[in-house]
């Protein structure tokens, strides 16, 4: 993770995800962390899973059998889960660029600064004028990041303002149902999942010159 904060190119073409790197955990941890490690563990809490979905990344892998290629979407199956088999190793992870008028947001509930998320969303919006298109990926309320499509369809067509934003979280409902721990009730994670995917939208309407 170290790396990738301190690497000239990530920072120059995603600085999004130079900065999350930067604030996983503390400096041991990132002096030995790295993201195809953070992938393949597919621990819930971890911070760049969700992400690269919302950033639509590829995770390039191989095995002596050949190479293949699976969305970030489809990558993460289920609690220390992924769609890697027997004998496959991730090689590298493609993350397209963001276009002029794109932006990504990442917004965390956390227990505390650098530390594991209650519950988070990782976005990445197209404005033209108006949105045209959306990615809002919610994490801790499943077993995997997941997209929330009522979400995304309601910020397309919208205009970049923060009410439109607003009411397009509102449509975060029972649909999504988190566990309830000590750190906080399913209730309370689905509260506060709108409210970190409505930061997370506007700080990337912004990120993009929210034109
Ligand atoms: C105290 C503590 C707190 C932490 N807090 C956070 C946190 O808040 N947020 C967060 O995101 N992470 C957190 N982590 C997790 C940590 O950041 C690492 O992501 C995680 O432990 C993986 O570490 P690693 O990169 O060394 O991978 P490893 O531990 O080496 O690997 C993890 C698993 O993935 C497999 N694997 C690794 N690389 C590949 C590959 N290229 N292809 C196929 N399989 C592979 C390994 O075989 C293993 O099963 C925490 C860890 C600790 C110990």
């Amino acid at each position: 993770y170290d790396e990738i904060d301190h690497s000239r190119d990530v920072r120059a073409g995603h600085d999004i995800v130079a900065r999350v790197a930067a604030h996983i955990e503390d400096q041991q941890i990132r002096n030995r962390g790295t993201i195809g490690g953070n992938c393949c563990l597919s621990d819930p809490t971890n911070n760049l899973p969700p992400l690269l979905v919302a950033l639509d990344a590829t995770m390039n892998i191989r095995s002596a059998g050949g190479s293949r290629q699976v969305a970030a979407e489809d990558f993460f199956k289920g609690y220390f889960l992924t769609a890697l088999e027997p004998g496959e190793l991730l090689t590298s992870i493609t993350i397209p660029p963001l276009r002029s008028g794109v932006g990504a947001g990442y917004v965390s509930v956390a227990v505390a600064a650098d530390s594991k998320a209650i519950v988070r969303a990782a976005v990445r919006v197209e404005v033209k004028g108006v949105i045209v298109e959306a990615r809002v990926v919610l994490a801790r309320v499943a077993s995997v990041p997941v997209r929330h499509r009522g979400m995304e369809d309601a910020l397309r067509g919208a205009p970049p303002t923060a009410e439109s934003v607003r009411a397009a979280a509102a449509t975060i409902g029972d649909e999504v149902e988190p566990i309830s721990d000590s750190h906080g009730s399913s209730q309370y994670r689905r509260e506060m999942a709108r409210v970190v995917a409505q930061r997370a939208v506007l700080e990337a309407i912004a990120e993009g010159g929210g034109k």
